[in-house]
């Protein structure tokens, strides 16, 4: 199994704002990687719940950050951040939205880059070459890539499944298709942190819930539909990936086959 991971999450992008935003690059998401669009995100389907989620393999109502603010967990569950550095791997984490920054403990992170999206323009490309600047030099063992603007400047700016939307998810595919070319040797798994509706999201409607994700990995046949795996199933699939046991707590399920 690859030593090496980019988890890559693109905020608020729908299955078919993938399938609808005109970029080619899908095609071979759909050829050449493992895809879904149908996966399962959390509830409440807000961003640092979902976050907090992706990495704890456990539901909001579990780790208690319910809402963007977070809540330090009342009965803590290591999180896949802390996995890989007690495993002696070397994290990092690029994102554009400061909230970010409680998905992992302090201590578990060799670097990291925070680039304010609404103070900056044209961060998901920016923070896009950052990773691959730091990739370049250090090779770090996981890479964490978070891109906002397809949730706060389409989205939340112009509406769900809008065309600022969807041009919006086409540049993020391009930063994934710029890694997936620059990175050959890492393993690399894409997702959203949930869906969205009219100008918001939140709620348990299947456009809020449902979410697209792509792997490039071993154990993962290219060209296959993944079907309904959920948001939970991304952390011990990353576990699996570097050759370790999930935390005991976790709910979700690697997703590879043996
Ligand atoms: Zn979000």
């Amino acid at each position: 199994m690859s030593k090496k991971v980019i988890l890559v999450s693109i905020d608020g992008m729908r299955p078919d704002g993938v399938l609808q935003c005109g970029n080619p690059y899908v095609e071979t998401l759909k050829k050449e990687w493992g895809y879904t669009f149908n996966a399962r995100t959390c509830f409440p389907s807000v961003t640092l719940p979902c976050h907090t989620s992706l990495f704890h393999s456990v539901p909001p109502e579990r780790h208690g950050t319910t809402t963007n603010t977070y809540m330090p967990q009342v009965r803590p569950i290591e999180g896949l951040f802390e996995l890989l550095k007690h495993n002696k791997k070397v994290n990092c984490m690029f994102y554009g939205w400061e909230e970010l920054r409680d998905v992992s403990r302090p201590g578990s992170l060799k670097h990291a880059v925070y680039l304010n999206a609404l103070a900056h323009e044209d961060t998901d490309r920016k923070l896009t070459e950052y990773a691959l600047e730091y990739i370049r030099e250090k090779s770090p063992d996981f890479v964490f890539l978070y891109m906002v603007e397809t949730d706060e400047k389409g989205g939340h700016a112009t509406g769900w499944m809008s065309e600022g939307y969807l041009n919006c998810i086409s540049t993020a595919l391009d930063c994934v298709k710029k890694v997936a070319e620059e990175c050959p040797d890492y393993d690399i798994i894409v997702t959203a942190d949930h869906g969205g509706h009219d100008r918001s999201h939140g709620s348990d409607l299947p456009e809020d819930m449902t979410i697209p994700q792509f792997y490039r990995c071993e154990g993962v046949t290219p060209g296959t539909d993944l079907g309904e795996i959920s948001l939970l199933d991304v952390a011990p699939t990353i576990a699996d990936l570097f050759g370790l046991e999930p935390v005991e707590e976790w709910e979700g399920k690697s997703i590879l086959k043996k």
